[in-house]
């Protein structure tokens, strides 16, 4: 088979006009960016406000190993396959980053004959949302920073700024940094540093936002650091927020595009999904749902992270009531669980398998904790055997969970029609009891305790007396009903990744705890997390080119 960008490439796209229409959204409600991408105009979003809610599909995966999941490309499948059943039905994706495209993921749009197109444009600067969110990131930098040099009327500290800068690269070299040398013409001297910017907190805020009105409060509420007394000072506090609107004016607009097979996408947002909360933002989310019967959209990392925190953050906050959640799982992957090497699990490795299933299960008891019916996709490799593919099939047949194996990546929409179909029995079947994991009344510790003995299994919490600290203070401050984001690395349910498999009674190490107020939630850091990624040694970048007919080649 022909790879990504070569398929991608030969796509019979329909202008987006056609795809807006065929949604019902007419010429005077898309901003179109040039032939194949346009975003919704906020009038249209307004609009809905009266339409019933279609149902909302999650798709999650077992635990990430290098072997590869497809959630993704398993989002995208399902959706064409739903259209080929003749259903209304719609995606929502993350827009992807420029960091992981160049180092060592490649682009974030499907794979084979499950693509979004334009796939050079979406994973490169797309219509400048990300552009954007940097820019109204660092235009608050600098006011801060200004707003230090003309005497700090709100009394921050200069010791207690608690911004940085970022960057949709990956740049190790920013991640500490000292800015104001040269003299008192140029400011103080500071520590700083640069994040990606995925892992902004204006990323976090455009993503929970509910329209342009909560975007606002949400950057007001914004902490940027704190003046004597540990009292918080905020973007309001320096006049900072109507300038970063403006910035953020068309960046809030979800954006339409469409799959190989020309079913409309919505791709808005792109939070990390470890400072933050890895999903698609709730503006595209929640039009979706009164647009469509169906919606599709993807957490990021494995269910313990992405699903966790897409219930008890997104769900919670926007009040949405997902209906079913996809499982992807492969062959591969579940051998790795079972303790072999990347390697080697593209050899037969039946025993590994086996042991390897206990991950799944795990994912698949987690899921059910929140009320949600669960459908097992086997996203299948060319070099899956028969063999392998029954023995997770009859894993969970004794389980009672339905199972289908699709072939999506290699046959497009057809390849995931049984998928589809049984996703809807199940959600006919088995109407969804949603319910979030703990209350927002409960204690900030409590709430990360119960994450990490229910979804985790881990057997405690252990957090310094200046972490337990830290959470009494923000309760004090009156941020304790927020809800927790769990920083914890996506290889393993245990704070060490090298744990694969479904391991308990472990201990879950609380290293650090942040606020971040305009986003609404308290994030738990479980060991060691990046907010600036590096590149690898062999980075993606060095196959990217621009060849003399003007297009990309390189991106997959
Ligand atoms: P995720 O969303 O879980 O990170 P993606 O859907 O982006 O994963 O897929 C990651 C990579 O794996 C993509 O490059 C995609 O082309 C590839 N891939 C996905 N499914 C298959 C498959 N069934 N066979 C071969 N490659 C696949
Ligand atoms: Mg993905």
């Amino acid at each position: 088979m022909s790879n990504d960008i070569t398929i991608a490439r030969g796509a019979k796209k329909l202008p987006i006009g056609q795809v807006g229409q065929r949604l019902g959204v007419g010429a005077q409600d898309l901003i179109p960016f040039g032939y194949d991408k346009a975003k919704i105009s906020n009038h249209y979003l307004a609009s809905l406000k009266q339409k019933k809610d279609g149902k909302l599909i999650l798709v999650t995966a077992i635990n990430p190993t290098p072997a590869g999941e497809g959630k993704t490309t398993t989002s995208i499948g399902l959706a064409d396959a739903l259209k080929r059943l003749d259903k209304k039905a719609l995606l929502c994706l993350r827009e992807p980053s420029l960091g992981p495209c160049f180092g060592m993921k490649g682009g974030a749009t499907g794979g084979g004959r499950a693509q979004v197109v334009p796939m050079e444009d979406i994973n490169l600067h797309f219509t400048g949302d990300f552009h954007a969110i940097t820019s109204a990131h660092n235009l608050l930098a600098a006011m801060i920073d200004n707003h230090l040099h003309w005497g700090a009327e709100s009394g921050l500290e200069s010791t207690r700024v608690a911004w940085r800068r970022v960057l949709d690269m990956n740049d190790r070299n920013l991640r500490q940094i000292v800015t104001g040398l040269g003299g008192s013409g140029n400011g103080a001297p500071m520590e700083s540093g640069f994040d990606i910017t995925v892992a902004s907190e204006i990323m976090a805020i455009l993503c929970l936002a509910k329209d342009a009105h909560d975007l606002e409060e949400r950057l007001e509420r914004i902490v940027i650091g704190y003046k004597r007394g540990r009292v918080a000072v905020t973007a309001k506090d320096i006049g900072a927020v109507g300038a970063m609107m403006a910035l953020l004016r068309y960046a809030m607009l979800p954006n339409l595009v469409q799959t190989l097979e020309n079913n409309p996408v919505l791709i808005h947002g792109g939070p990390f999904a470890n400072i933050a909360h890895g999903c698609n933002s709730v503006i595209a989310t929640k039009a979706a749902l009164k647009m469509s019967d169906y919606v599709v959209t993807e957490a990021g990392f494995g269910a313990d992270l992405g699903a966790e925190k897409f219930f008890n953050i997104k769900c919670r906050q926007a009040g949405l009531t997902p209906s079913a959640a996809v499982v992807v799982a492969t062959v591969r992957a579940l051998k790795m669980h079972g303790g072999l090497s990347l390697k080697e699990s593209a050899s037969v490795g039946y025993g590994a398998l086996e042991a390897g299933l206990g991950n799944l299960g795990r994912h698949i008891e987690n899921l059910k904790k929140f009320g949600v019916p669960v459908v097992v996709a086997i996203n299948r490799f060319t070099s899956d055997t028969s063999s392998e593919l029954a023995a997770i099939e009859s894993y969970c047949h004794d389980l009672g969970v339905p199972v289908s194996v699709c072939t999506h990546w290699a046959e497009g929409g057809r390849g995931a029609e049984d998928l589809a179909r049984k996703v809807i029995d199940t959600m006919e079947t088995h109407p969804s009891e949603f319910k979030p994991l703990y209350r927002d009344e409960a204690p900030l510790l409590e709430k990360i305790e119960t994450v990490a003995r229910e979804i985790y299994r881990a057997e405690r919490v252990e957090a310094s007396d200046n972490v337990r600290a830290a959470l009494r203070r923000m309760e004090e401050a009156g941020y304790g009903r927020l809800p927790v984001c769990m920083a914890k690395t996506q290889y393993s349910f245990s704070n060490n990744p090298k744990l694969v498999g479904a391991p308990d009674k472990h201990v879950l190490q609380l290293r650090e705890v942040r606020l971040s107020a305009g986003a609404g939630f308290v994030v738990g850091i479980c060991g060691d997390i990046m907010t600036m990624p590096g590149l690898p040694r062999h980075p993606a970048a060095e196959g990217v080119s621009l060849n003399s007919d003007g297009e990309i080649e390189g991106l997959y």
